[in-house]
């Protein structure tokens, strides 16, 4: 049977990500069968760790198919130095015998896992749209989500970040837990690594964005605004309707360079990539650099006063009309 780990995450609000269950589910492999042990790494702090171990994050772990949990500590500075921690990461791999590895393709999951598999001297895919773990493959957007490629990794353990929301999250079904015995417990194993690090990069700060409440990377849904918003007051109009959509805000880059909206908002080539069930694009033209960073949303809906606006030719939905028209009615009838 194969094995895979997954490098665990967790928000802000000491939860596991939710985009996680995706990761989870694709280290079960084709047949759902592959054994999956989560990892976390234990930066210090207590009531993370107890919100990690508490039943309802072990259920939610057990639902998408973990067994076992590692928790890496280290002697070193392992919260602040992304070097002990990928060399951790790749000390917990070789000792419990991972055939794969898999983290979201997050900013720290991109970090980690280039360092993780440099260290382990593995190739690697990052920001996969979907893996094999048996073909060792994987599918990546390229040429700015013009094209998707398979790319065949000649290796013996498969390194790959996923991008969040790209992989369905499919819970475990009941005879599988009942045929591994895993039946919502989880075996915690606590693992010391001996990693050091010549000190040479340090985490010394971590700013948080501003301006979503959501982040946009993890959101199921994303309204965002183009320059067709005109004003950054306007964003209030978009605000209200994200609150009812329980969506998080993003902004084309014309919009950001107009002052209407920050960067850390900016999706596309030059800002995030998004992978949404729904994505509700507001007088934004479809740009391919914009594209680029959403086009593997799930439901794209395009709203636009251009008939011929190249959003229209890409969208699941399109509806022809102002956005100061549209978004309050939409707004309204949510509520
Ligand atoms: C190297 C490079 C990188 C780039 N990176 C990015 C990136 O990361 N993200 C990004 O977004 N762009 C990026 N761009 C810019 C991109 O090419 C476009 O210029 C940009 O996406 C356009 O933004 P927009 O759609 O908001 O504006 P516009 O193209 O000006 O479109 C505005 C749209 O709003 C419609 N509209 C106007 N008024 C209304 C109304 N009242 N109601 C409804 N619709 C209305 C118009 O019909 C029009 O279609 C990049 C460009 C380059 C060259």
């Amino acid at each position: 049977m194969s094995r895979t780990g997954v490098l665990i995450e967790i928000s802000d609000s000491g939860r596991i990500k939710d985009t996680i269950c995706g990761v989870l589910t694709a280290a079960r492999g084709r047949d759902g069968n592959n054994e999956v042990y989560a990892m976390v790494i234990h930066t210090g702090q207590s009531d993370q760790m107890d919100e990690l171990q508490s039943a309802a994050s072990i259920d939610q772990m057990a639902l998408y198919g973990v067994g076992k949990l590692i928790v890496i500590t280290a002697d070193g500075d392992l919260a602040n130095s992304p070097d002990i921690q990928s060399a951790s990461i790749v000390a917990a791999a070789k000792e419990y015998q991972f055939n794969s590895l898999l983290g979201l393709a997050s900013a720290s999951g991109r970090d980690l896992f280039a360092r993780a598999a440099a260290a382990f001297n593995e190739p690697m895919a990052s920001d996969c749209i979907s893996v094999d773990l048996e073909g060792k493959s994987a599918v990546k957007s390229h040429f700015s989500g013009k094209t998707f490629a398979t790319v065949q990794l000649d290796c013996t353990t498969m390194i790959a970040t996923i991008r969040p929301n790209a992989v369905e999250p499919i819970k475990v079904s009941d005879s599988q837990i009942a045929a591994k015995d895993a039946s919502y417990s989880i075996e915690i194993i606590n693992f010391k690594s001996s990693a050091t690090s010549d000190g040479r990069i340090k985490k010394v700060e971590v700013k948080k964005g501003s301006s979503s409440k959501l982040d946009l990377t993890e959101a199921p849904i994303i309204i965002t605004a183009g320059r067709a918003i005109k004003d950054a007051a306007n964003f209030k109009m978009i605000e209200e309707c994200a609150e009812v959509l329980g969506a998080a805000i993003g902004a084309s880059r014309a919009a950001v360079d107009a002052g209407f909206a920050p960067h850390s908002i900016q999706v596309g080539q030059t800002g995030k990539t998004v992978s949404p069930k729904v994505y509700i694009a507001c007088g934004i033209s479809g740009a391919i650099q914009h594209f680029a960073g959403m086009k593997t949303s799930k439901v794209i809906v395009g709203i636009n006063t251009d008939p011929d606006a190249p959003i229209f030719s890409k969208c699941d939905y399109g509806i022809l009309g102002d956005i100061f028209e549209v978004i309050p009615a939409l707004t309204k009838a949510l509520k």
